[in-house]
């Protein structure tokens, strides 16, 4: 008889669809098909980032930031899955302030097609230069005709950096947001994360801040993690990367990209512990949401 019931639900499951309770909207209702936790209407409202406008900070909307200052900036460019809108804002809401860390593996998801989208730009890009240097060499001398060019390189992150919270927001919060999202990351591409950063000092919230403010609060920030089993991790981890000629490649991994002030401070930290291992990095940012 138990074995007929459970042939029977397992029937009953592949007729109709199981309906589920949406971790967004709170409804029960049909799932998502390329999402889970979330049901199909919500999946369709998600106002991702596909083409980004500015090439640099990946904002959906005319950049006045990356283009006015005049400072250099310590990324390459960052990418983010969506636009912060206010149903975003409620999500990310939940899953940081009210510690709805149940969020996490749908946030992880969505931030993973960031990652797809910058892998596929990266990859674009090798393709041109390569494509590039080919026209380059047979123009200037025609026995390179005809030789396959290396324009089929794959582009990979080499490590995830998540941005770190300060003790007490840790304390107040119980987990680190950006920490669970890389998890997420790191589980679905197999790029190892190391928390090379920590909060040097406990900064006021953010979100109530001017931009020139947030700025100054964010410069001294950070610093390289003084934990002397992480820097051990870090120096394994060089070492099997060999003798490899290319720059590494760092991601660093956050919620949500503002100003961009944390994020630049982040890298800056990050390029001085390189430097101090005579390592030359490109340095990246994947943000959940773009304000
Ligand atoms: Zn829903
Ligand atoms: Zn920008």
């Amino acid at each position: 008889m138990d074995s007929l019931t459970a042939w029977l639900t397992k029937v009953r499951s592949l007729l109709a669809p199981s309906l589920l309770h949406c971790l967004i909207c709170g409804k029960t209702s049909r799932p998502a098909a390329g999402l889970h936790g979330i049901c199909a209407v919500c999946e369709e409202a998600i106002p991702w980032i596909r083409h980004p406008r500015c090439q640099k900070c990946g904002r959906h909307v005319g950049c006045p930031d990356c283009s006015r200052s005049g400072e250099a900036v310590p990324i390459v460019c960052n990418r983010s899955a969506v636009a912060y809108t206010s149903v975003m804002r409620e999500i990310l809401g939940q899953y940081k302030y009210r510690g709805n860390e149940q969020l996490a593996p749908l946030l992880g998801s969505m931030l993973d097609r960031a990652y797809i989208q910058l892998k596929a730009e990266r990859e674009r890009r090798q393709q041109g230069i390569a494509e590039f240097q080919k026209a380059q060499r047979v123009f200037t001398s025609p026995i390179f005709r005809g030789k396959q060019s290396a324009s089929n390189q794959r582009w990979q992150a080499d490590l995830l950096v998540p941005v770190p919270v300060s003790e007490a927001r840790l304390v107040e919060r119980g987990f680190n947001q950006a920490e669970r999202l890389a998890d997420v990351l790191s589980g679905f591409r197999g790029i190892p994360q190391l928390p090379l950063l920590v909060r040097t000092h406990h900064t006021s919230k953010q979100s109530f801040k001017h931009r020139a403010e947030r700025i100054a609060d964010m410069k001294h920030a950070f610093a390289g993690n003084p934990d002397v089993e992480v820097l051990l991790q870090f120096e394994v981890w060089l070492e099997t990367l060999g003798k490899r000629t290319r720059p590494l490649q760092i991601v660093i991994v956050d919620d949500i990209y503002t100003t961009g002030s944390t994020i630049r401070a982040c890298a800056g930290t990050i390029r001085t512990l390189c430097d101090r291992y005579g390592k030359a990095a490109e340095i990246y940012s994947l943000t959940w949401a773009r304000s």
